[in-house]
């Protein structure tokens, strides 16, 4: 046999190496030695090793080389079957009991934990989430496994975390007391985001029935969506409801959704199919995308969640840029919009990269869409508030219009039409009521005669000042109007034909004695005349109770002006 000295060499070096390097990585692992009964450990250095093939035996993971690492990590899609390695080991004197928290076990598949003592395996234990009978160890989200180390000993602990998609964990130990403690406020931040979620959720979808405005709805069901997958996925669900393992796989649907409603948002508050076409289109391709994700996810969610964090990349980077197109477009919400959307893109970029396993394990990363959301959320409150503001101006400027429409400029008393449609309906009440009426006419005595003499400008002084004495004079029941050139009409409700007379007579008297200031000497008089009538009410037809008025204030023409006349059959 040929005695190959150098391959020798080699295979000797390589195997050497090979022991030498495990050695180093499994020396660096660093014991967790427990002094005293007080046990809180939250930061400390693990191994973690990927199985790959997700069918090794333990008895070959145990010969595998642990990465070195904190005890949190997070590692994607590729590392579904993921193994820690912790040492400990007891410096007391007497037994102690410690406690190993898996926070975030609700998300997996399937968590395991085995104890090694000087190579022997001593105990075992399985957790399936989808198997009641084994959920013994799990306390709401959180797996706790109770571990005994007797005086002076030593235990490595294998724990096998095995997840449906995303992997990322962490892993701590407690005394009981610390444990109970870990466990009770372990949600409390999730729950004040949903509270907050919650309390924006409610307030959309009122301003949505109010309004009927659509982006309310979608904004709406964006905050359900998000604010569901935040429950869900940070472990609130799980903590509330007990709920777990693959029954809550398919809800993380809810994360597709979100962006689905963002874009519908954004297609409404913007306009874009009226107003921006290449905008919309960009949109709306983004958004087939995700809805095709969306059905596929009903039937093979964990390729659809595998897509989904790529497809938030893209959907962010369209988003974006059509918010910027808006802002050089100068649209007024853009600004708004971009800080809003610039803030959820920077978190939830954060969270892709943690979900990829390209990111740290810190509590800004892991929580990363959460907190997008939230400060989203609050910078596009600013938007609907921005929206209800400019429909508030746009509806004053509306009724500033109808107002203009039915007034009279020179005297801001009505017109004839806004009078003929209060009145008519006025009429219909009285009829219904069974309650008296009566219409009166005015018309300024000789004015032709006033222009001519001392000019037009001076004749609409006047005409302001029978206006000014007729609201001065009326009541709140009375509706007045400038009827034509220098008539004037009043409906009067709940009144009787004396009562109607009356009211007309002071007016008239009144006028008699005001003066209207020529060129700020003279004092000019002037009379109006007036006829008056009752309304019919079996038959209160406004035309005919008008014709009756004018009638009666012909015939006061005709006696001789300035005075009053009822109608009479
Ligand atoms: P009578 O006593 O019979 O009513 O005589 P009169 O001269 O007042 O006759 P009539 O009511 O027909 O006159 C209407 C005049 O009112 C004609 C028009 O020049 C004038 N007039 C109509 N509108 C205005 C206006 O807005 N300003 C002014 N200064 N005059 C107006
Ligand atoms: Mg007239
Ligand atoms: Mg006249």
């Amino acid at each position: 046999m040929m005695f190959n000295r150098p391959l020798l060499f080699t295979r000797l070096f390589i195997m050497l190496w090979c022991v030498l390097v495990s050695a180093v990585a499994l020396a660096d692992i660093p014991t967790q030695v427990i002094q005293g009964s007080s046990v809180k450990l939250e930061q400390f250095q693990m191994g973690y090793f990927v199985d790959k093939t997700e069918k090794m035996l333990f008895s070959d993971v145990q010969k595998q080389e642990f990465q070195l690492s904190p005890n949190g990590v997070s590692l994607g899609t590729t590392s579904r079957m993921t193994w820690a390695k912790i040492e400990i080991e007891n410096a007391n004197t007497t037994p102690i009991k410690v406690y190993l928290h898996h926070p975030y076990a609700y998300h997996n598949h399937k968590v395991e934990l085995y104890e090694v003592v000087n190579g022997t395996l001593t105990r075992e234990r399985v957790l399936d989430m989808d198997r009641k009978e084994t959920q013994q160890w799990m306390y709401r989200g959180s797996a706790v496994f109770d571990i005994t180390l007797e005086p002076n000993q030593r235990k490595i602990l294998f724990v096998k975390s095995q997840s449906f998609s995303h992997q990322w964990f962490t892993l701590n130990l407690y005394d009981e007391d610390q444990s109970k403690r870990a466990l009770l406020g372990l949600y409390t931040d999730i729950a004040l985001l949903a509270g907050m979620l919650l309390a924006l959720i409610i307030y959309n979808f009122l301003l949505f029935f109010s309004s009927r405005l659509r982006e309310h709805f979608f904004y709406a069901c964006y905050l359900v969506a998000g604010g569901f997958w935040v429950a869900l996925s940070y472990g609130l669900l799980a903590d509330l409801f007990n709920v777990y393992g693959s029954i809550t796989l398919k809800w993380h649907l809810s994360l597709v959704a979100m962006p689905i409603f963002l874009l519908l948002f954004m297609i409404n508050i913007f306009e874009t199919k009226k107003k921006y076409p290449i905008e919309h289109w960009a949109l709306l391709s983004i958004l087939t995308l995700l809805i095709c994700d969306f059905v596929y996810g009903l039937f093979d969610m964990i390729t659809a969640l595998n897509y989904s964090s790529t497809l938030a990349a893209i959907m962010m980077v369209v988003s974006i840029s059509v918010t910027i197109s808006m802002l050089i477009r100068k649209h007024p919400i853009a600004p708004f919009f971009l800080l809003g959307h610039g803030l959820f893109a920077i978190f939830s970029t954060m969270a892709v990269l943690f979900y990829k396993g390209k990111a740290e394990f810190t509590y800004i990363n892991s929580h990363g869409v959460g907190i997008g959301i939230m400060l989203e959320a609050l910078v596009l409150s600013l938007i609907i508030a921005y929206r209800i503001r400019s429909l508030e101006t746009m509806k004053a400027a509306q009724d500033e219009l109808k107002l203009l429409a039915s007034t009279d400029s020179l005297t801001q008393l009505f017109n004839r039409r806004h009078f003929n449609t209060e009145a008519e309906y006025l009429l219909q009440q009285a009829k219904q009521l069974q309650q008296p009426a009566a219409i009166a006419m005015l018309d300024i005595d000789h004015f032709k005669k006033v222009n001519d003499t001392h000019g037009h400008s001076f004749g609409d002084k006047v005409i302001i000042q029978v206006a000014n004495t007729l609201m001065a004079e009326c009541r709140g029941q009375d509706v007045l109007a400038r009827y034509g050139g220098e008539e004037f009409i009043i409906l009067m409700t709940n009144t009787s034909i004396g009562e109607a007379f009356n009211l007309v007579e002071q007016i008239r008297q009144e006028l008699a004695k005001a003066t209207v200031i020529l060129n700020n000497t003279q004092s000019v008089n002037f009379t109006i005349s007036a006829g008056i009538a009752a309304i019919d009410l079996e038959n209160p037809i406004l035309k005919n109770s008008i014709n009756q008025a004018d009638k009666a204030l012909y015939q006061a023409k005709e006696n001789g002006r300035n005075q009053s006349l009822v109608y009479k059959v």
